[in-house]
């Protein structure tokens, strides 16, 4: 293929996709202002609302600048040889292939994250700030920037270097060992997640003695959930936003909620939230999530193994020494229709786990304890619920509090 008319395809690709985004977050953003439906009529107070309109329409105005901003950045990056600019620059460095693909990708990271950043302040100390969700200070914040960005590259930097000595180790078939040792990670990630990761972050401690974990265990031992370990975590010292999750699998699995949950729900509503979080877990839906992810992370690096020896996916970037990480780039845009659909593939199963796991609470426990703590974390959250179909076809993980309360009235 001519590399001038693969590069035309990238840009198209990339301006669809922004295109395709942008249609369907003004379709959502025209329900913004409709009637709440009668089974959610008690979520909001008048006043409320007309908070959480605001609080919709301003996150929408805040995301289509920071959308716009960084679609143009991207099209100017790519008309105007950004790539091979930086792999140049990476070039007279080293002559490692591993190093020059560190650096290259250290210097777009690092790039991205300045530009992004103004965004993500903004986001935080203006917009949340002023809906009263905001807790974090400009210090915890610069802390968290700074964690991340190490973590980043020490994670993200050590698999990118054994990935790039897999494929120099054994040329195409470097797809195999990748696809094992990112299954090998993804397990040990999944196992230690909450010791080695967490507490870079948070602090999480035991759930204390008392009424709470009483009714926890025993709603765990009457549906044979074996369970030792409750945490809770500081999320308040971040966020007014309240949540709970599950982590790890056998020996290893923990329930975890946020201290604002706790502060949020009453005893009832809480192990209504741990009784669907038990059931995510019964329903065998997190070693199901992660073999889905397996699966596609092995079709995706099998069909990058096709490609990447082709010079052309360089060439089309304006790069005369074909390399692996331009390969990289070229392919994940090319790739990026697909995984868009595996993306919406995997929100359609996703909706579906959660209905089950509702379905578990409702059978489990009760149903009406469930529905109104999930009416009490969208009214502190401010959500939407209105959302247009297309928006939560595409992009929820979640069925609508709306489906979830019909689901769980039935
Ligand atoms: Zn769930």
């Amino acid at each position: 293929m001519n590399p001038q008319f693969l590069f035309y395809i990238i840009i198209a690709i990339l301006m669809i996709d922004f295109a395709i985004d942008k249609v369907i977050s003004h379709l959502n953003a025209k329900h913004f202002d409709d009637k709440i439906p009668k089974e959610l009529d008690d979520v909001y107070s008048e006043k409320d609302y007309f908070k959480s309109q605001a609080y919709k329409k301003e996150n929408y105005r805040f995301s289509l600048l920071k959308s716009g901003f960084s679609m143009v950045l991207t099209l100017l990056f790519f008309i105007f040889k950004g790539f091979a600019w930086v792999d140049n620059f990476s070039r007279s460095y080293s002559t490692n292939e591993i190093i020059v693909a560190l650096i290259f990708f250290g210097i777009i990271m690092i790039g991205s994250d300045i530009l992004s950043t103004p965004f993500s302040y903004y986001h935080t100390f203006i917009i949340e700030e002023k809906y009263g969700f905001n807790k974090s200070s400009k210090r915890l914040f610069l802390i968290d920037k700074l964690k991340s960005l190490f973590l980043s590259a020490a994670i993200g930097g050590g698999i990118l270097a054994i990935i790039i000595w897999f494929y120099q180790m054994t040329g195409d078939t470097f797809w195999i060992y990748t696809w094992l040792f990112i299954g090998v990670f993804t397990i040990f990630v999944t196992m230690f997640y909450s010791s080695l990761i967490v507490p870079l972050f948070n602090k999480q401690s035991p759930l204390e003695e008392g009424e709470l974990k009483d009714a926890i265990f025993e709603f765990s031992k009457k549906s044979g959930f074996k369970l030792d370990n409750i945490y809770v975590i500081d999320g308040s010292k971040r966020s007014t936003k309240a949540n709970a999750y599950f982590s790890g699998f056998g020996a290893r699995k923990r329930i975890v909620l946020y201290d604002t949950l706790i502060n949020d729900l009453d005893t009832e509503e809480i192990v209504a939230v741990l009784a669907h979080e038990i059931g995510h877990y019964m329903k065998k839906h997190v070693l199901i999530n992660m073999i889905l992810s397996l699966l596609v992370t092995g079709i995706t690096l099998y069909l990058f193994s096709l490609f990447i020896d082709n010079a052309v996916l360089s060439q089309a970037l304006s790069v005369d020494i074909p390399s692996f990480h331009i390969g990289l780039i070229t392919f994940g845009i090319l790739y990026s229709p697909i995984s868009e659909i595996t993306g919406i593939f995997m929100n359609m199963i996703s909706r579906k786990f959660e209905y089950q796991a509702d379905d578990f609470a409702k059978n489990q426990f009760d149903g009406s304890a469930l529905i109104s703590s999930l009416k009490k974390l969208s009214k502190n959250s401010l959500s939407n619920l209105t959302p247009h179909k297309a928006n939560v076809f595409i992009h929820y993980s979640h069925p609508t509090l709306l489906q979830r309360v019909k689901n769980l009235t039935v």
